[in-house]
């Protein structure tokens, strides 16, 4: 029988870990607690002594973290770096924290990449956040668990004095409420069911019940899709299209729309300095709500101004401070790690080269941290002459690392100490290596987004060293594009391409392939699975 993923879904207590294990049990599966995971991540924070909201500490030390999961008859064993700290993650504290570290994206693509590898072939019940929508988007059964409130929290009150941890009832259910609220409101990933789950309401339903429930919509599933290990997507006349992992908006764009959507327009003009996002419909969103745009700082007086995730110069702050601007700053927190990075090495004495491009407005705010003796290297492009023994080395955080690690071997001949920082941001080197993965194994592949975004070019040039790959900004440039002779179709897009750009492209090629049929979210369209091909 072919042994699909079953992703469960829904917030703390509402009955998933119990209901994924006995119907794990009941398929003969093997059941992942995704959360026992982010979990392990807190406690080794606190083991180090680090706040959770320590980035700069809390990033580092996920290199040194081993999780694995074994599995028992009453669950799964959790093993942090070799040791079963099944019972310590359980307390209310590490719950909180829990909460806290697996809204930092750095430990959520970590946790993810484990999770994939673990269900990447089937047979297995994942429960947690995210695995219908962001996780295993492809997954053949999706369940969202809810249940009241004061059910969920009387719950986990038995459950807490059962295992001997000390607890009031109502400080359980305010931590229930709390962590249900920031759960479901981070950037990346939140709670929330995926299109196509099914809800299943466990305030009056025993155990049983609920995973019985859970066991005959699984079977019925398994047997609508028959015997076959065929992948689901494909469409008609035989072609495949299937989309990159981490394709289309990053953490930091999604964070600045956010960031700008949440802004409130009462008695001073608000502004975006330069588009949010270059789409027409949020730019025009964000127009009707009030907030407009302007392109120079010097316009801009006594108003509320919101920095894009791209960030501004030191000079652009000072002016919009000097003339008495409220500044919303979205600039994504990678990029301001740069900042403090340049600002702190120039202050040591530092040259510092930066390794991107000099006319793109990350690399042109970036450089104002600097001072005159920071040099601007673009991909391919020699390395500068250095006068000095020692020299750092950052990125722009869209960057390609083997071209930074070239860049590495270039300079190091000509100096005696070279400090690499490597800035580049984690869903950028994903997404990546995603497309390349992908590219080997198309016969086309198209790249979604910006002419002028350097992150889509990026992947576009990647792609174009494994198979033919054609780079349009819109859905209306397929126009020029003969994919007829193409049977795997791979998309991928940049991090500033919106979700509805990527839909329509997908909608156009079932078209052109004389399926007219759509899909309205990013979740119905597969993602690329490396056994598929
Ligand atoms: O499920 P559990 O309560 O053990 O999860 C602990 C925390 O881990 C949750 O509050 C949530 O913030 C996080 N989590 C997550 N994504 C998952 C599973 C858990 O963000 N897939």
């Amino acid at each position: 029988m072919r042994r699909i993923i079953v992703a469960i879904d829904g917030p703390a207590a509402s009955g998933k870990s119990t209901t994924a294990k006995f119907l794990a049990e009941k398929l003969g599966y093997i059941y992942i607690d995704t959360g026992a995971m982010y979990r392990a991540c807190a406690l080794q924070a606190k083991l180090e002594g680090f706040a959770i909201d320590d980035l700069s500490s809390i990033i580092p030390m996920l290199e040194r973290i081993d999780i694995k999961i074994s599995y028992s008859e009453s669950g799964n064993i959790i093993w942090l770096n070799g040791r079963d700290v099944s019972q310590q993650i359980r307390t209310p504290e590490i719950s909180a924290a829990a909460s806290k570290i697996s809204a930092i994206p750095s430990v959520r693509y970590k946790m993810v990449e484990l999770q994939r590898k673990l269900g990447k072939d089937g047979g297995v019940v994942l429960e947690g956040r995210d695995i219908g929508t962001f996780v295993f988007p492809e997954a053949e059964a999706k369940f969202f668990m809810v249940a009241d409130l004061e059910v969920r929290a009387r719950r986990r009150y038995q459950e807490l004095k059962a295992k001997g941890i000390e607890s009031r009832y109502e400080d359980v259910l305010q931590e229930l409420k709390a962590r249900d609220e920031a759960d479901a409101s981070r950037s990346l990933a939140p709670l929330k069911p995926a299109s196509d789950a099914i809800l299943v309401d466990t305030s009056n339903l025993s155990i049983e019940e609920q995973v019985n429930k859970l066991y005959e919509i699984t079977l019925r599933k398994i047997a609508e899709l028959g015997e076959s290990n065929s992948p689901n997507n494909s469409v008609p006349d035989g072609i495949e299209v299937y989309l990159a992992h981490s394709s289309g908006y990053c953490f930091g764009v999604k964070r600045a729309i956010q960031m700008a959507r949440e802004a409130k327009v009462c008695d001073k003009p608000v502004y975006t300095l330069g588009e949010i996002i270059h789409n027409p419909g949020i730019v025009q969103e964000l127009e009707e709500k009030g907030i407009h745009v302007a392109n120079n700082v010097s316009d801009l007086k006594d108003s509320t101004v919101i920095i894009r995730s791209h960030g501004i110069t030191r000079e652009e702050y000072e002016t919009l401070q000097k003339n008495n601007n409220e500044i919303i700053d979205a600039t994504c927190p990678y990029v301001k790690r740069t900042h403090t990075i340049l600002q702190k090495m120039t202050a040591e004495g530092y040259p510092v080269v930066i390794f991107g491009d000099k006319h793109h407005p990350e690399v042109i705010g970036l450089r104002s941290f600097g001072n005159d003796k920071t040099i601007v290297v673009a991909e391919d492009e020699p390395p500068p002459k250095i006068n000095e023994n020692s020299l750092v080395l950052i990125a722009q955080t869209t960057q390609k690392i083997e071209k930074l690690n070239e860049l590495v071997c270039k300079l190091l001949p000509n100096v005696f100490e070279l400090r690499v920082f490597n800035t580049i941001c984690l869903t950028t080197t994903l997404r990546q290596k995603a497309t390349i993965e992908m590219a080997k194994k198309s016969d086309v592949v198209i790249v979604i987004g910006g002419y002028k975004s350097s992150n889509t070019s990026a992947l576009a040039k990647l792609s174009s060293q494994y198979c033919p790959t054609f780079h349009i900004e819109n859905e209306m440039q397929l126009a020029g594009v003969d994919l007829s002779k193409y049977k795997r179709i791979g998309l991928t897009a940049g991090a500033s391409t919106p979700e509805e750009m990527i839909i329509k492209v997908y909608n156009v090629i079932l078209q052109k392939s004389g399926h007219f049929s759509t899909v309205k979210s990013i979740e119905e369209i597969p993602l690329f699975k490396e056994e598929s091909c």
